[in-house]
């Protein structure tokens, strides 16, 4: 023992004396001088002191200011100096991957080190991490995996949580956890960081813990609302335009403290915003079309002309356009690489910054450009508080960002861009001060803009609870609803029960809410259970490859493109996937055909041709390789192809995983005169996506099965997949034999429900004789 106790005290002798090298060296002074500046610096000695006299520590402070890339740093210095270096261990949590790698790259720089030394990464199937890491950043889904075979973070002596504030539901699970283990780990620290913190709710959460703030300095920021932006410019709004700017009604769901006259009166604001605009058409408008408007994208016409107008209006300097994802991001992207000056790279460096960038792509980010070129940065509400870019003087904010929402009464999850809040507007707004006075155009009018609510719901209020459920029991936590009842916030009754209820359908969970077999293999899988039931099925009935086309296309924006001038001949290119009946064989045989052009390097001209997106197809590529290496790791798959792929061209077979993976996602379809109507049991009659390859004639098969409602004003699926009789009633639902029965019957129930009295009676007999089958 003494023998290990001296080999650990000379290897925190050793760090102490590389890290004063590291700061007694000229490169090492430089970067010192630059932390120093840092508003975080200033508050190193308050912040230590409060760390190592309390368990949990709330610190807040206005981005850019030193949160994520010193205080983990300080608190490893500190253990370094007072030689307990070699024994602590640090884990600060991200609620992105590409924020827990880039940080751990610049604090090893800092540090004057390589990744993998003191500082090192860990992210899902990705990491750089040695035996002498002390520093770990990590997403919060690692930490709770970790959690997961070492309840009590075995040798952790500091947790760091960052971006508290955005209220995620790994963060909200696990602050929930961490409280049930600070008693249990006396020495343990816990530390939660924000840019804008609601502390006191954090505070009297952990027991009345201290609140330490990092004072900061910014310039003014000049704000421009819609009017004063289209007073500016002279932009004109045509009819199109405008419902491309403008998606009220999501508002009123968001606010919903709103009262209900605000509507009216916020409509009529815009209205008269619009025609002080001098937008004369408008006043054509009624406002039932205003609060029809749809949310679903935003002006990509207008942030080109507000773009345009500040290169050759503005004074120098950086902007940044808040956008509300990926998909929005490419596709301005590309529109603006066709135009004269954004186009130029002479003129302007255009970049991109959001979740699923390459990191060298993002190192640009933080490099200033040349002289007379114009970096403009498209980003994604990434940028607002995780990401800092240095040299930003404008921004441009649409008002949106991409979040799911959850209607727990339809129990139907929407994705779609919603209006942000009050304070992340402010966040936005604060980008453009950094370096100097700023300006921030905010492309909504003033009126949608009060109208905000204060702050975002908590995604544990606002998504489907289903993986939490799942993590709650793979972690042995008891009851999911007494669990969830000490959240933070915690969320509805009914969301919870909702969950439950189609944990158990699916068969994850049985009659008693433990885990089924299933149910362990999805805890290992982390995605919506849907995918990972297809995926086990596929793996099992040997036929992964298209399967993990499917899961990894359902999982990125849809590849089948479909530009509004050229609606039919998109359709017609669609067509020619799709012989069968589904929306979801048809991406993979777009994906096949793709992958086999990609080999001739041909996969653009494919793509371009066939209205498909490279750039959707890609993130195929690369999903599948990351669904596949999950899967390895669960043991289904070994890695001959060959074996899995046995039956992969078996579409009968296809269909059944299909199946098996949406259930209960069924509707039914009722053959009328003049075509069909679809029907579910829940909601009555619903509609397809014109886009769906079901969309345009007869299907000959009685029932659909789907990947998706989404609730517009009427509720449509998206990508569907028909299927026959036998399919549903053997693959609807649970697989094992324990459940069978009672799944019988419930299908039953749901057939009986569409079926006339005759068919109905056929199938009451079969379920007779399969009932029978199981008994034996
Ligand atoms: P906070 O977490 O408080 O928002 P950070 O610790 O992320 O602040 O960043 C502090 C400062 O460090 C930023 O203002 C920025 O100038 C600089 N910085 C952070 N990451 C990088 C990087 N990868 N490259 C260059 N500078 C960076
Ligand atoms: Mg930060």
């Amino acid at each position: 023992k003494a023998a290990m106790e001296k080999i650990i005290w000379q290897r925190s002798l050793q760090m102490r004396t590389e890290q004063l090298t590291w700061q007694e060296s000229q490169k090492g002074q430089k970067i010192l001088e630059f932390r120093k500046s840092l508003p975080a610096y200033k508050e190193k000695d308050a912040i230590l002191s409060s760390i190592a006299n309390n368990q949990v520590v709330i610190i807040s402070g206005e981005t850019g200011c030193g949160k994520t890339t010193q205080i983990p740093q300080f608190i490893l210095e500190s253990e370094i100096e007072s030689i307990r270096g070699s024994m602590c261990s640090i884990i600060c949590t991200q609620p992105r991957r590409i924020s827990a790698i880039s940080v751990s790259e610049r604090v090893a720089a800092e540090r004057g080190e390589l990744l993998g030394e003191t500082v090192g990464y860990k992210v899902r199937l990705e990491g750089v991490k040695g035996r002498d890491t002390h520093l770990l950043f990590c997403t919060t889904g690692i930490l709770l995996r970790r959690l997961l075979v070492d309840k009590n973070l075995k040798g952790v002596t500091h947790v760091i949580i960052d971006e508290v504030h955005e209220r995620g539901m790994n963060e909200d699970f696990l602050l929930i956890v961490l409280k049930d283990l600070l008693p249990r780990r006396p020495e343990l620290r816990l530390i939660l960081m924000s840019a804008t913190l609601d502390a006191e709710l954090f505070s009297s959460y952990f027991g009345r813990a201290p609140m330490l703030h990092i004072p900061g300095f910014t310039y003014p920021v000049r704000t421009h609302f819609l009017e004063n932006v289209l007073e500016m410019t002279g932009y004109r709004l045509t009819p199109y335009n405008q419902v491309d700017d403008y998606g009220l009604e999501k508002l009123w769901k968001m606010n919903k403290q709103a009262p209900r006259k605000r509507k009216s009166q916020i409509v009529s604001a815009v209205e008269d915003a619009l025609r002080a605009a001098d937008f004369k058409d408008y006043s054509a408008q009624t406002q039932e079309s205003l609060s029809c408007w749809n949310p679903d994208c935003i002006g990509f016409n207008l942030v080109e002309y507000l773009l345009n107008y500040i290169c050759q209006n503005e004074r120098p300097g950086a902007v940044l356009v808040f956008m509300t994802g990926w998909d929005d991001i490419s596709a301005l992207k590309e529109k603006l690489q066709g135009h004269p000056i954004m186009g130029d790279t002479n003129q302007v460096l255009l970049l991109t910054c959001h979740g699923s960038m390459a990191s060298s792509e993002q190192r640009l980010i933080f490099d200033k450009a040349e002289d007379g070129v114009r970096k403009i940065v498209l980003a994604t509400n990434i940028a607002e508080t995780s990401i800092t870019i240095d040299d930003v003087v404008f921004v441009i904010d649409c008002g949106k960002a991409k979040e799911t929402s959850y209607d727990a009464l339809n129990n139907t999850p929407c994705l779609l861009p919603s209006w942000i809040s009050k304070v992340s507007a402010k966040q936005r707004r604060g980008r453009a001060g950094r370096v100097q006075p700023g300006e921030c155009y905010h492309l909504y009018p003033r009126c949608v803009y009060d109208a905000f609510a204060d702050y975002q719901l908590p995604e544990i209020l606002r998504t489907p609870l289903q993986s939490l459920c799942l993590q709650i029991k793979s972690l042995k936590l008891g009851s999911i609803s007494e669990f969830l009842s000490r959240a933070l916030q915690s969320p509805e009754l009914l969301a919870v029960q909702n969950a439950i209820e189609y944990l158990k359908v699916i068969g994850a969970l049985d009659e008693n809410e433990n885990l089924t077999v299933l149910g362990r293999y999805l805890t290992m899988l982390p995605m919506e259970p849907k995918f990972g039931k297809m995926l086990v099925l596929g793996a099992i009935f040997y036929c992964l490859d298209p399967i993990l086309t499917i899961v990894s296309g359902l999982s990125v924006r849809d590849p089948f493109l479909s530009p509004l001038e050229k609606k039919d001949l998109a359709e017609a290119a669609k067509a020619q996937f799709s012989h069968d009946y589904s929306d979801h064989l048809a991406l993979v045989r777009a994906y096949e055909g793709w992958k086999d052009a990609e080999r001739d390097l041909a996969g653009y001209e494919y793509c371009s041709k066939n209205f498909l997106s490279a750039q959707s197809m890609k993130a195929i590529d690369s999903l599948r390789k990351e669904f596949y290496l999950l899967l390895k790791d669960t043991g289904l798959v070994d890695s001959n192809p060959t074996t899995y792929n046995t039956w992969s061209y078996d579409e009968h077979l296809l269909r059944a995983v299909i199946c098996y993976g949406l259930y209960p996602g069924i509707c039914s379809v009722v053959p009328n005169e003049k075509s069909f109507a679809l029907k579910t049991m829940e909601d009555g009659q619903v509609l397809l996506y014109s886009n769906s390859v079901n969309a345009r004639d007869k299907i000959p098969y009685p029932w659909l099965v789907f990947n998706e409602k989404i609730k517009v004003n009427s509720i449509f699926l998206r990508d569907s997949t028909a299927v026959c009789d036998s399919v549903l009633l053997l693959f609807g639902g649970s697989f094992s034999k324990v459940d069978m029965g009672g799944h019988i019957k419930m299908l039953g129930g749901y057939l009986e429900f569409f079926m006339s009295p005759g068919v109905a009676e056929m199938y009451q007999s079969l379920r007779r004789e399969l009932e029978e089958l199981i008994q034996m």
